[in-house]
């Protein structure tokens, strides 16, 4: 990569831990939900992951509403293991465990500072508003060091949606291809940076597959300053 002139980082699972703390949340709910605990927790967390999966690819196409998605995906975990649970209150309890648990993934801070002592950096990230403004009030670091911040729900697009790419490109002052973007999602962020004309490092461990964009990636966060030559 080069000519990058402003960093964009994606949140969930390139700088946070979102799996983590989904599992630790998804086991405290397993834990407090009575009906619940009655499933085997394994079962539970693969339903989970589908049912999640689902409502926000329909939330993403605007054909599921934000409360639909936010309660929604118990409802649909709850009829999938035919159980008698109430969503609305599994949603609460879900999102306050899964606060409980926020971490930053190994190696990232350090990296990160690294980064924005060399380049202005911003965050591009899906999911609701007010958990992605909650993350950054829980990390100060990282938000007192973005000059951009863009959050699908405050422009009511989600990435991989080519307006949101325009909006951050617009507020990061910069061309298109001056643009690093770092994230973990193929098809959010990979897809939709190489789209808009953004430079891209994909965070991810899995092995290379045939017909995959060709961007340089990398799996461990102390690789990332030597892909930028700093
Ligand atoms: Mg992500």
């Amino acid at each position: 990569m080069n000519g990058v002139r402003f960093v964009y980082f994606d949140l969930d699972d390139t700088i946070l831990d979102h799996r983590a703390a989904q599992e630790l949340a998804l086991r405290d709910l397993h834990g407090q939900l009575p009906a619940l605990s009655a499933v085997p927790i394994s079962k539970v967390r693969s339903t989970y992951l589908v049912v999640n999966g689902l409502v926000w690819r329909e939330y993403a196409a605007e054909t599921r509403s934000k409360e639909g998605t936010r309660s929604g995906r118990f409802e649909l975990l709850f009829e999938a293991l035919e159980i008698e649970a109430d969503a609305f209150r599994a949603a609460d309890l879900y999102l306050e465990a899964y606060a409980d648990h926020w971490v930053l993934v190994e190696g990232a801070m350090s990296a990160f500072r690294r980064i924005t002592g060399q380049f202005p950096t911003g965050l591009l990230t899906n999911g609701f508003a007010e958990a992605q403004r909650a993350k950054l009030a829980r990390f100060p670091e990282l938000a007192a060091a973005f000059s951009a911040i863009v959050i699908s729900e405050e422009e009511g697009v989600l990435k991989p949606h080519p307006q949101l790419f325009r909006i951050a490109t617009q507020r990061a002052g910069v061309d298109p291809g001056e643009i690093l973007y770092v994230g973990d999602s193929l098809h959010s962020d990979v897809v939709g940076g190489l789209n808009a004309g953004w430079q891209i490092a994909w965070y991810t461990d899995a092995p290379a597959v045939a017909g995959e964009p060709d961007v340089p990636r990398f799996s461990d966060w102390s690789e990332l300053p030597g892909l930028l030559g700093i």
